[in-house]
């Protein structure tokens, strides 16, 4: 049989978290591959849930989300970071941050047409500018400092004629980033030059440590306007099998989202944006104790991995340690992921399966932390072995 996959999604067959968690189930590996947390959410909100499918909530809610959804998000989005959405056509609920990135990238961006992206970046960037027959454009995150940034020559110099898009995750899977103000403004300053629009990831906006606080790019001046964020709350409640998310953003925007969102999943499931909608109104004292947790998870883990004779960075956000293998006496970690399980029966991701230049990212493997505090201790006392 030829190969029926289109030619413009082949080279994205098999994720590598799919191979990764397939050889942690054979090998009985402890996985801090795939980031997804190992205790539950908080009570309440799963009891809404339940309560909301027992109570007959389950047919199709409205197209661009529940009303209590909807409000309740534009009310986050304002008390904690001044910006102001209309309920009512400036936001769209979606089937997880997945979709809202696939439906803005199909909306947003055609065939020819560039995406600057910071590598490495998520893996569902890369195959929907792929979808979308556009091209992607990646600057590089480099070590500076304890932590990963880019050079602003080197974003100005990506930036070109076909320039549509440029995708800006921060808190940054899977660097650990939270761009500063001035970061941001470099960005900023090249999107209202250019009349670029801007598509933030911002799904790990709760989780960042040590005080440092998440800026939405929308909050620059002259960025309202042209950012389309997207945020999630399979990140934020410990819930990343619910799939639900959202986009917020002008309203020409939101309608162009929606076109592509309608006829991908007309809409996301009812019983679980009531839920979320309660977590987003009455929760957020347990997400402070899931940040204060998680804080303390990456100083485990980074003790651990530095033990074993990595060097660890230490994040800003998110779930995950970048650790360079190179101390170890290794240099490719693509090699070494696929020996660990073996070797030390751990399982990681090798982070340059997210980069276009691979070189840049070889000797990287990226640990998940948002796990309970046994786990991450064995797994750093088998990694101990590696020496
Ligand atoms: C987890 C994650 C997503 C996907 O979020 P869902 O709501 O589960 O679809 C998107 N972007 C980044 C950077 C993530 O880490």
């Amino acid at each position: 049989m030829s190969e029926p996959l289109v030619s413009r999604m082949q080279g994205f067959g098999t994720t590598i978290f799919a191979e990764m968690t397939a050889l942690a189930v054979r090998t009985g590996a402890i996985n801090l591959g795939q980031g997804f947390p190992d205790s539950p959410g908080p009570q309440p909100m799963l009891e809404r849930a339940a309560a909301a499918i027992q109570g007959g909530d389950n047919q199709y809610p409205p197209g661009p989300g529940v009303p209590e959804l909807r409000e309740a998000v534009c009310r986050q989005r304002a008390q904690r970071y001044g910006l102001a959405y209309d309920p009512d056509g400036e936001i769209l609920v979606t089937v997880g941050a997945t979709e809202a990135i696939a439906a803005a990238i199909l909306a947003l961006a055609g065939p020819g047409d560039e995406v600057v992206v910071f590598e490495p970046y998520y893996d569902s960037y890369a195959a929907m500018i792929a979808l979308a027959g556009a091209v992607r454009r990646p600057v590089t995150l480099r070590p500076e400092g304890g932590r990963f940034t880019f050079d602003p020559d080197e974003l100005r110099a990506a930036v070109g004629p076909r320039t549509r898009l440029i995708l800006v995750n921060s808190p940054h899977n899977p660097m650990g980033t939270v761009f500063t103000r001035d970061e941001l403004e470099v960005i900023a300053a090249l999107c209202r030059e250019h009349d670029l629009t801007a598509v933030t990831d911002e799904v790990y906006e709760y989780l960042t440590f040590d005080g440092v606080e998440h800026v939405p790019l929308a909050c620059l001046e002259g960025m309202r306007e042209r950012t389309v964020a997207i945020s999630s709350a399979g990140k934020t409640f410990s819930v990343t099998g619910w799939k639900i998310g959202w986009v917020t953003a002008p309203a020409p925007y939101v309608r162009a989202v929606q076109t592509v969102k309608q006829f991908l999943t007309f809409t996301a499931s009812a019983p679980y944006q009531r839920a979320v909608a309660y977590a987003l109104e009455n929760e957020m004292a347990w997400v402070a104790e899931l940040r204060k947790s998680l804080e303390a998870k990456r100083d485990r883990l980074i003790t651990g991995l530095e033990a074993a004779g990595f060097t660890a960075f230490r994040p800003q956000g998110t779930y995950f340690v970048q650790a360079d293998i190179r101390p170890l006496g290794f240099a490719d970690g693509m090699e070494l992921a696929r020996a660990l399980p073996g070797r030390a029966g751990v399982v990681a991701i090798p982070s340059q399966v997210f980069y276009d230049h691979t070189e840049a990212g070889a000797r990287f493997l990226r640990f998940a932390f948002c796990k309970q505090d046994h786990v991450i201790d064995e797994a750093v006392a088998r990694l101990s072995r590696l020496r």
